[in-house]
């Protein structure tokens, strides 16, 4: 039994996680022992192994409800999952549950077909799909959009025309969620897969493998129902957007949270084995401090997460605290990892070493779903600044 101060509120849901945690040990470790040691990306296949089997558990997309094919979670669960994903420190857990190619609250807002073709093929884990949101002028203030959406009376289609950026699966999404401008207002499209008018573009490699890309919509005719929520939804992004943000937010939280207990575990092992100067290094205040630090910061972090996550489940989803959560753990996760790598000297840094893949795979995490400055003015705004 834990006595970390984060485990009061760890305690819900145990079997959940516990199931899940075997999971990750019995059937993701031995796959993912197999993987070569400098892929950084697991192959595509693997991934959607994973996310098909998670999803037949029940894991995947937990908090979906059960007539879409969830298992009706309660959002604490969820975190808590993601958390214990990111804990166990094993490459493939973190595709074991729903991110950016899952399924989106933006069809939600879905009409009851879209709900049906496009919504519970996601939940189920048999689809994949991308976001394309972000432009190149149009990053942290994503709906000053330039592209647009223009229907042509004749046929009564949507004419979709512009360029999206560095958006993540769109080399294999069955469909894309295009957020384009339509009668000036933003406004969400569903495009399928081989749309004449849609076509990949530059390929931009990150730093942790995984590879983001440009998205060219040339004159992608798309039918009056493909707007995401139907005709009348026309202009409504921004509003369906934002309510699906604090949830999108907690759970890279609570993924940062795991992944900054799985490092500080590494440099407490490595501290009390390794010797210099006739002692363990461990026994030194400097590296104490880097590991005493750690922990007081995850507790901080994990223990914002999860209240975050519960007030969600009590009804409340203000913005404001998901982007403290939000904030905090991404910025302690990435502190930690930057210490864990420290005290492991040249080993941590040497590649094959799994700090040396997290210190580039956790740098992503200030920047996505809003970056740390971003989640810094919906606070300051909350406090009647700016
Ligand atoms: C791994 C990864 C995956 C991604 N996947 C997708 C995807 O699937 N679909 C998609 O559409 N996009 C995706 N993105 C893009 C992501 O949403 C943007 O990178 C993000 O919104 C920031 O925009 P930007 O990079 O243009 O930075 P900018 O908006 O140009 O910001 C540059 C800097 O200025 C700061 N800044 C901007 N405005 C303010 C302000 N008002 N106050 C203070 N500071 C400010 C920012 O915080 C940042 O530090 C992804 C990005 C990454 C890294």
């Amino acid at each position: 039994m834990s006595t970390h101060p984060s485990s009061v509120l760890e305690a819900d849901h145990r079997e959940l996680v516990d199931s899940f945690e075997s999971f990750i040990r019995k059937e993701l470790v031995p796959l993912a022992a197999d993987l070569p040691e400098d892929a950084d990306l697991p192959p595509a296949e693997l991934r959607d192994y994973v996310r098909r089997r998670s999803a037949a558990l029940g894991f995947y997309a937990g908090d979906y409800p059960e007539e879409l094919g969830g298992s009706g979670m309660p959002f604490t669960a969820v975190v808590l999952l993601h958390h214990a994903a990111g804990r166990s420190g094993c490459p493939l857990a973190p595709y074991a549950l729903a991110g950016s190619d899952g399924p989106s609250p933006l069809l939600r807002h879905g009409t009851e077909e879209q709900i049906e073709r496009y919504l519970k093929p996601l939940v189920r884990g048999e689809a994949v799909r991308c976001l394309a949101l972000t432009e190149p002028h149009a990053g942290s203030d994503a709906f000053q959009l330039t592209t647009t959406a223009v229907r042509d009376t004749a046929t009564g289609e949507w004419v979709l025309k512009g360029r999206k950026t560095f958006v993540s699966n769109a080399d294999r999404a069955d469909f894309t969620l295009v957020v384009a401008s339509a009668e000036g207002e933003p406004t969400a499209f569903v495009v399928e897969a081989g749309n004449p008018g849609l076509r990949i573009g530059q390929r931009y490699d990150g730093m942790s493998g995984e590879p983001l890309y440009e998205l060219l919509l040339e004159d992608a005719r798309v039918p009056d129902d493909a707007v995401i929520g139907g005709p009348d939804a026309v202009g409504s992004a921004l509003g369906n957007g934002m309510d699906s943000l604090s949830r999108g937010r907690l759970v890279v939280a609570a993924m940062c949270d795991g992944i900054a207990e799985y490092a500080l575990k590494q440099g407490i092992a490595y501290a009390r084995e390794r010797r210099a100067f006739g002692e363990r290094i461990g026994a030194y205040q400097h590296v104490q401090e880097h590991l005493v630090t750690s922990r007081a910061e995850i507790e901080a972090a994990k223990l914002l997460t999860l209240a975050c996550a519960r007030l969600v489940d009590g009804g409340t989803e203000a913005p404001e605290n998901a982007a403290l959560a939000k904030l905090t753990s991404s910025e302690t996760a990435v502190r930690v990892v930057d210490r864990a790598l420290q005290v492991h000297g040249a080993t941590g840094w040497v590649r094959g070493h799994p700090l040396e893949f997290l210190y580039r795979y956790v740098r992503s995490m200030t920047i996505i779903e809003g970056t740390s400055e971003i989640q810094k003015v919906i606070v300051a705004r909350s406090m009647g600044l700016g």
